[in-house]
């Protein structure tokens, strides 16, 4: 099968060919339609999160059943699904206990195992992790919900607990801040966007924001002030020491932030005024992706209407280019929104 790969940290990821995944027996092989760029996979590719090589990138996909593994009793061949970017082992408490985001044997493809920047993928513990998607959400906009759309409708619903009304504050607009402005606005929250970005303030404005400000030393001030004394909620969307000490400082008291932002390298412990969280008695929650089990709310909310995901994806690309758009991420980025690969020619 053809399958975009990097042979080391930093070398240019190529289309070559590869042997096809073997399906595991408690899993899946899914026929991949549409997978999204995700910076995640840049940090992989980059060697801060250490994975084996060569790697094939790619965790957020959508796409096609194509053989099912004997244990597998739940799924079918010829199924439309996706699946969460972190896979549970499906045997242990926490998997049991529907937190598979947080297993200690999870699997994630494009990190411990070939990813979906390929014609097809393996999911380890479909009866767990595979999630069968409603017929009329397109494999594109399905592929740009599996990770930054879920982490950011988890971190606001379980980890923030966002009321309608609330104030939120958004540090960085990505795929996963922009995702938590359009959601956080469905949920009758009240939006601050911050970031260095106009074109990412811009889109995070047409999204719901009411109030946006731009990303630097000033920005918790300008949090605090627009919101009248601070955001009862705010998220780290980036993931560095600067972004996630802004968003501890933009809340008011009792206030919870929500680190979404991977911390890594000399990220890794930003000093976190820990004084104030003590003071003011505010909520660090740590977010890591969202278990299967809590897909259907999140596509419940899509198919509502209440929030538009197709309208974080910013281009639609094939296989060929999904290499290009990795490495293009070294770059500052000249548009906003999220990027898909589209294999195949059905939507
Ligand atoms: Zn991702
Ligand atoms: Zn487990």
């Amino acid at each position: 099968m053809q399958a975009v790969q990097y042979d080391a940290y930093g070398a240019t990821p190529t289309l070559v060919e590869v042997p096809a995944p073997e399906c595991p027996a408690d899993g899946v092989l899914v026929e991949v339609r549409a997978t999204g760029v995700c910076r995640s996979d840049w940090h992989a590719w980059q060697g801060h999160d250490p994975v084996p090589l060569p790697q094939v990138p790619g965790h957020e996909f959508a796409g096609v059943i194509a053989e099912v593994g004997p244990e597998v009793t739940e799924r079918r061949v010829g199924e439309r699904v996706t699946a969460p970017f972190v896979c549970g082992c499906g045997r242990c408490a926490y998997c049991a206990a529907g937190d598979a985001q947080v297993c200690p044997d999870q699997s994630q493809p494009g990190f411990t195992q070939p990813g979906s920047f390929a014609e097809l993928v393996a999911v380890p513990a479909a009866d767990l992790n595979v999630v069968p998607l409603p017929d009329d959400l397109d494999f594109v906009t399905a592929a740009s919900l599996g990770c930054r759309f879920a982490t950011a409708y988890r971190a606001l619903t379980a980890h923030g607990r966002v009321r309608r009304g609330d104030w939120v504050a958004v540090h960085g607009c990505g795929g996963v801040g922009l995702s938590a402005v359009m959601i956080a606005t469905a949920l009758g929250a009240r939006v601050v966007a911050v970031d260095v970005s106009e074109p990412a303030l811009r889109l995070a404005k047409d999204l719901g924001a009411e109030v946006v400000v731009p990303g630097g030393p000033d920005a918790a001030p300008r949090v605090v002030e627009a919101t009248g004394g601070g955001a009862h909620v705010s998220l780290d969307a980036v993931g560095s020491t600067d972004t996630a000490v802004a968003s501890v400082s933009s809340l008011r008291p009792r206030g919870r932030h929500v680190q979404v932002g991977l911390l890594l390298g000399r990220h890794a412990t930003p000093p976190l005024p820990m004084g104030v969280v003590v003071a003011k008695e505010l909520e660090i929650h740590g977010s890591h992706g969202m278990a299967a089990r809590d897909y259907p709310a999140m596509l419940d909310l899509v198919a509502s209407g209440a929030v538009h995901p197709h309208r974080l994806v910013g281009s639609v690309i094939g296989l060929d280019d999904a290499g290009a758009a990795l490495v293009a991420m070294s770059r500052p980025p000249t548009t906003a929104g999220v990027t898909v690969v589209r294999l195949g020619n059905e939507s």
